[in-house]
């Protein structure tokens, strides 16, 4: 990581603006023949591991009588079901901070050198016919960074 701020924030929102993509295309996990949002299972599953257990009779509980939780199916099973909806989260995630999009695959590093056409000598790019990209606005992101982005650092290291 670059300890430039701007960078910094630049990393911090693509990343985000991926993980909401993600979610988007993720919305629901099926449990039981029930379409159940994944967000809100993720969202329970961290108040769970905070402040559970949840729904496990006790007195007090959290859930007890908050409709919100009908259909919680308890914390192991929970993660079962965000491990299985977060399966496609790919092994390594390329971001360009310049841009503030992302790739899955690695990006390129030359392209075709726009300076040649036409031309005998190319000084731009010395008759290679490419030039290098600019690399320092790409990130590679791993997996459990993209997970923790997605589900908290605390939910992604419990599943
Ligand atoms: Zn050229």
């Amino acid at each position: 990581m670059s300890n430039s701020g701007k960078t910094d924030k630049a990393y911090e929102r693509t990343l985000k603006s991926w993980a909401k993509d993600f979610m988007e295309k993720h919305p629901t996990v099926q449990h039981n023949g029930i379409d159940l949002s994944l967000q809100r299972l993720i969202n329970q599953s961290t108040f769970d591991l905070f402040y559970g257990p949840v729904k496990d009779g006790s007195f007090g509980d959290p859930a007890e009588g908050d409709s919100d939780w009908d259909n919680y199916p308890g914390f192991q099973t929970a993660c079962k079901l965000i491990s299985d909806a977060t399966k496609d989260v790919p092994s390594n995630l390329y971001i360009d901070t310049d841009a503030e999009t992302w790739q899955e695959e690695e990006p390129e590093y030359t392209e075709k050198c726009p300076m040649c056409l036409g031309l005998d000598e190319c000084s731009s790019c010395n008759n290679a016919g490419v030039i290098d990209l600019p690399w320092d606005a790409w990130w590679q992101v791993h997996k459990p960074d993209l997970m923790a982005m997605l589900l908290g650092k605390e939910l992604a290291r419990a599943l």
